[in-house]
C-alpha cells in the first residue's frame, strides 16, 4: 500500500493510532496513512478506494475486510478558513506538507509517522518524549483547537482512559469551561464518538473521567439531570452496566449500543415513569410514555439509530412485566425476542439494589427449567438446521 504510493512518486507514512500503538506496545486496531497525494490522486492509483467525508476529505482504500484510511497533508491553519461563531473549523481542506500536517493533528503522540522506506519516526512535535511521559498533549493553544473541534475534548478523555496516559495541564484545565462546545457538534457525530468512548473496554474510567470534566451532562443532559435526585442505586446501576460492557469486550464477547443506552438512560427513563404512575398511569404505559420521552430528548444531543434505540425501549418495557410472575403470563415474557436481553437488564438492577433479586432468582430458575426461551445465551438450545438449496435456483426468481 505505502510502497505503491512510493512508487507513483508520492510521499507515504503510516501515522496516528497506529503507530502510537505500537510504540506503546499495544494491538494496533487499525492504521492511518498520510500522504502528499490529493485524494482524487489515491483514487487513480487504487482501484479499491472510495472518498468520503466533507470536512476532512479522505480516501479510503479498502483492502479485504480491512479499511485503510489515506488522508492527504493538512495545511496550516489559515484565518480564512470557514468556522462557526464558535470558532468551529467547518472545512479543513487545505493541503500542504508533512510539518504542516503534523501540527494539524490533535495529540502529540498522534503526530508521530512511521517511514517504511527506511523505518524511521518522524516527530516534528516532541511526540516521543511525550510518549515515554505517557502525557497527552495537545498542539497548539488548547482553547483554539477545543474550539475548532470540541470533540478533540472527547478524544482527550478518551486516550487518557485507553492508554492510561495523563492530560497535560493546559489542555486539561479549559474542558469545563468549554463543554458546552460540545452542543454545536453533529448528534450524529457524537454517536459516532460515545460508542469509541463507552465501547472501548475501558467504559469505566471514561465514565468517571466525563463527570469529572463535565462533559457528561453536556452528552446525556436527562441521565445528569436525573442523577442530582436519583438514589444511591442509580450510579450502581451506571456503573455496574459499564463495567459489564468492560468486560463483555475484553472477553470478546458482543456488546450492542441498545444495552448501553439502556444503561446510560435508565434513571430519566425510571424516574419519569414513576412520575406517570403517581398519576395513576399504568406500568407498563408509563414506561412506554418516559421512554418516547427521554430518547427524543436525547437524539437531538447524541443521535441514537432506530435499530439500537428500539432496542433500549424493549428492554426497559419489559421490566414491568417481570413483575407479573402468575398464570400464562411469564411464558409470554419470555418468549419474547427481547427477553434475554431484558432480563440481563433486570439483574443489572438487582445489582444495583433497584429490585429484589428473589425476583432475578425466581425467572432464572423459571428459565432453566422452560425451553420455550428465545435469547443469545441460551445454552443447547436446538437450532433447526439451515434447509440448503440444491442445484441452481429456478430461473426467472433470481432476476427479480
Ligand atoms: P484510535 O484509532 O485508536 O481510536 P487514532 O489516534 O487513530 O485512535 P483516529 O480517529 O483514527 O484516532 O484518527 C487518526 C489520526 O487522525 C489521529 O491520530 C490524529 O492524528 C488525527 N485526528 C483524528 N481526529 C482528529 C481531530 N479531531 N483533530 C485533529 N486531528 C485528528
Ligand atoms: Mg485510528
Amino acid at each position: 500500500m505505502l510502497n505503491r504510493l512510493h512508487r507513483s512518486g508520492f510521499q507515504a507514512y503510516l501515522v496516528g493510532g497506529g503507530v502510537r500503538d505500537l510504540l506503546l506496545g499495544h494491538k494496533p486496531k487499525d492504521f492511518d496513512v498520510a500522504t502528499d497525494a490529493t485524494p482524487e490522486q489515491v483514487r487513480g492509483i487504487f482501484r479499491n478506494c472510495r472518498l468520503i467525508g466533507r470536512r476532512f476529505r479522505l480516501a479510503h482504500v479498502i483492502y479485504g475486510r480491512d479499511i485503510i484510511e489515506v488522508a492527504t497533508f493538512r495545511g496550516a491553519h489559515k484565518e480564512s478558513l470557514p468556522q462557526t461563531d464558535n470558532g468551529m473549523l467547518m472545512r479543513d481542506n487545505v493541503w500542504g506538507t508533512l510539518e504542516e500536517d503534523a501540527e494539524r493533528r490533535d495529540f502529540s503522540v498522534n503526530a508521530l509517522y512511521y517511514n517504511i522506506a527506511d523505518f524511521s519516526i518522524v516527530d516534528y512535535v516532541g511526540g516521543m518524549r511525550d510518549l515515554e511521559n505517557r502525557m497527552l498533549r495537545l498542539l497548539g493553544d488548547p482553547e483554539t483547537r477545543y474550539r475548532e473541534d470540541p470533540v478533540r475534548m472527547l478524544r482527550a478523555i478518551r486516550f487518557a482512559a485507553k492508554l492510561d496516559f495523563d492530560i497535560d495541564p493546559e489542555a486539561d484545565d479549559p474542558i469545563p469551561e468549554l463543554a458546552y462546545l460540545l452542543d454545536d457538534v453533529p448528534a450524529a457525530r457524537l454517536f459516532e464518538e460515545v460508542l469509541k468512548l463507552f465501547m472501548g473496554g475501558y467504559g469505566e474510567v471514561v465514565y468517571d473521567l466525563l463527570r469529572d470534566y463535565e462533559l457528561f451532562g453536556r452528552l446525556f443532559p436527562a441521565t445528569a439531570r436525573a442523577l442530582e435526585t436519583a438514589p444511591e442505586s442509580a450510579s450502581r446501576l451506571l456503573f455496574h452496566g459499564i463495567v459489564n460492557t468492560d468486560k463483555r469486550v475484553l472477553y470478546g464477547r458482543p456488546v450492542t449500543p441498545g444495552f448501553l443506552f439502556a444503561v446510560l438512560l435508565w434513571e430519566p427513563v425510571r424516574q419519569l415513569a414513576e412520575r406517570y404512575r403517581a398519576g395513576g398511569e399504568e406500568a407498563v404505559v408509563a414506561v412506554q410514555q418516559a421512554s418516547s420521552e427521554v430518547v427524543s430528548e436525547q437524539v437531538r444531543r447524541v443521535s441514537i439509530p432506530r435499530r439500537f434505540s428500539t432496542m433500549s425501549r424493549e428492554i426497559w418495557h419489559l421490566q414491568p412485566r417481570f413483575h407479573a410472575t402468575a398464570g400464562k403470563r411469564p411464558q409470554r415474557l419470555a418468549s419474547h425476542p427481547r427477553f434475554r436481553a431484558a432480563y440481563d437488564f433486570l439483574q443489572l438492577r438487582a445489582l444495583a439494589g433497584e429490585v429484589d433479586p428473589a425476583l432475578v432468582e425466581w425467572w432464572r430458575s423459571y428459565y432453566e427449567a422452560s425451553d420455550s426461551v428465545h435469547g443469545e445465551a441460551e445454552p443447547r438450545r436446538r437450532r433447526r438446521p439451515r434447509r440448503r438449496r440444491r442445484g441452481p435456483p429456478k430461473s426467472g426468481g433470481a432476476a427479480q
